[in-house]
């Protein structure tokens, strides 16, 4: 399996459009590895793509991905869905008089498949899709595995009930992606000792590189989101060969070389952490 991020950005991408920070002038002026795009990614191999956020069409134009084998939604929030107008761009087939669609099966747990029924259209807007014969909508029951290509495919809720993560098991290869919103979860042993974890990085509370406070201690955000020291407890509790930290906020104010030296910092504790960025493959 290889992992491709798509997009290593958050709910607010670099740059933030108008924004004149550092983070964004920086990353408007030299684009790649500055700048990032919204929250997704592929697993060739299994040939998977999880989420579509608005610039997937672009992603997946940029990528490496030739064969799409079916999407996991993680949860329903507008950073991770809003996209889904990819599966138009990618499978409507104009050239014939009776047309010769390509149709993407999309896996929703359970939960997400309700969520999406009550949030954002996501639902309307797929089954419209469904109809047409571009997309195929596959509603997963709790503990429901997939197979693809000899890869068994987990999704896992996490503490906060309407977000996934997912397992993927090859042989004896193991890889946890966690696409966002890892607060209050704690890992159970089956997904402990991974090769690879993806995971999102929390809100940066506290500057990784100066430890000053950056944000106030009654943020709303702080009482529903994990934040960066969270993450790193998560990640001793993993115990994974080796982690990439993603789904990074323009608000956290770290650039992609401010966030090279936190790793830097972090592997010197012995933590094997790197951080994404957009077309960053990683081998598992
Ligand atoms: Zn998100
Ligand atoms: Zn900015």
């Amino acid at each position: 399996m290889k992992v491709e991020i798509l997009g290593s950005g958050g709910s607010f991408t670099i740059p933030r459009p108008g924004c004149g920070c550092r983070i964004c002038r920086e990353a408007r002026q030299k684009g790649l590895p500055y700048s990032r795009t919204g929250p997704s990614l592929f697993v060739h191999g299994p040939n998977v793509l999880i989420d579509t956020p608005e610039e997937a069409k672009e992603q997946l134009d940029r990528s490496r991905v030739k064969k799409l084998a079916g999407c996991f939604y993680s949860h329903w929030h507008g950073d991770h869905v809003m996209g889904r107008r990819v599966w138009w761009s990618l499978n409507y087939d104009f050239q014939h008089t009776i047309p010769q669609h390509r149709t993407t099966t999309i896996y929703l747990p359970e939960q997400v498949a309700a969520d999406f029924r009550t949030n954002l259209g996501s639902w309307q807007h797929l089954s419209a899709l469904e109809e047409q014969g571009l997309v195929k909508l596959v509603v997963l029951k709790e503990g429901a595995r997939i197979e693809l290509s000899g890869v068994r495919i987990t999704p896992f809720p996490l503490a906060e009930g309407y977000v996934y993560g997912f397992l993927f098991e090859q042989r004896d290869r193991k890889l946890v992606i966690v696409p966002d919103d890892m607060f209050r979860w704690r890992p159970d042993e089956s997904l402990r000792g991974a090769d690879l974890a993806i995971l999102p990085m929390g809100v940066a509370e506290f500057n990784p590189l100066t430890g000053r406070r950056r944000m106030g201690k009654r943020h709303p955000v702080l009482a529903d989101e994990a934040t960066f020291e969270d993450t790193i407890e998560i990640v001793r509790q993993l115990r994974a060969k080796s982690v990439v930290l993603t789904h990074i906020e323009e608000h956290d104010g770290l650039s992609y070389s401010d966030l090279e030296r936190v790793a830097e910092k972090l592997q010197k504790r012995g933590l094997n952490v790197r951080f994404a960025f957009d077309t960053m493959k990683v081998k598992v």
